[in-house]
């Protein structure tokens, strides 16, 4: 049975509660990691989050998201390296070693382009990132998000980018529910590991019929994603990292929180 302590779980996955909250409940379930998303913390102090969590003995996994890099002008290109070093700041505050990145797409513009600007503005960002210790994750998101969130879909494309900027601070996310599908998946997991850029590995469920494309994610074993398969492909490549939930679901999030946390780590004992 995967051990708890190797369970995290993203703070959007139960958005109804305010972060003071979450953290009391995913310490008494035994969880051993929190990812923080930057919403969780708008309006409250970073470092008296940052001490709840401590002292609650959770590890902060990563800090969610940065990213949205392209854009049509130049004003928008700074704006966006503006928030992302913004983002870096509020990782080294919360004590979050890594940032996910959702590389972000301008609909209409050619992807070619925009995984350009991806690259440049990961580029711009990285010494500070480097300065303050903080790892970004690029995460690639299925193809049906090419339009405004991300012109990187694939494994090879989150490949592709890392071996441009070549550093050993950007890296890979690998969530199931994005790249599941892909018959590249093994070998590009294993090309990511070659390069130690294995960072992070996230988990929910594709539900059939799917209802909503944001937001009708599956719980572990609700759905058709072949979990364990791909936490072996990544464990075999020699991540040993968190298994993070992350579950964006309005379903689930219109139901009472405590029994939702409950099914979550039923689900990970017994389908991840
Ligand atoms: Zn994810």
């Amino acid at each position: 049975m995967l051990p708890l302590s190797k369970l995290c779980v993203h703070t959007i996955t139960t958005k109804p509660w305010p972060i003071e909250v979450a953290m009391d409940k995913y310490a008494a379930a035994g969880i051993g990691g929190i990812t923080v998303w930057r919403q969780a913390l708008e309006g409250k102090n970073i470092e008296t989050v940052r001490a709840g969590l401590a002292s609650r003995n959770l590890e902060v996994v990563s800090l969610c998201r940065g990213g949205f890099f392209p854009a049509a002008d130049v004003k928008g290109l700074q704006a966006a390296i503006d928030d992302n070093l913004r983002a870096i700041d509020e990782a080294a505050a919360l004590g979050a070693p890594m940032i996910v990145l959702v590389c972000g797409a301008v609909p209409g513009q050619p992807l070619e382009k925009s995984r350009d600007q991806i690259v440049d503005g990961i580029q711009a960002v990285l010494p500070h990132a480097e300065a303050c210790g903080v790892k970004l994750a690029i995460e690639p998101l299925h193809p049906m998000y090419a339009d405004d969130r991300s012109a990187i879909s694939t494994m090879a494309q989150a490949n592709a980018a890392c071996e441009r900027i070549g550093s050993p601070s950007v890296g890979i996310a690998v969530d199931v529910y994005h790249v599941w599908w892909d018959d590249a998946l093994p070998d590009q997991i294993r090309l990511a590991a070659q390069h130690n850029r294995l960072f992070a590995f996230h988990v929910c469920d594709w539900m059939t019929p799917t209802t909503d494309l944001l937001n009708d994610r599956g719980l572990m074993g609700e759905g058709c994603i072949d979990i364990p398969g791909i936490r072996k492909a990544m464990e075999e490549a020699g991540f040993d990292g968190f298994n993070e939930v992350e579950i964006f679901s309005n379903r689930w999030w219109s139901q009472d929180q405590d029994a939702f946390l409950s099914r979550i780590v039923s689900a990970y004992q017994e389908h991840c």
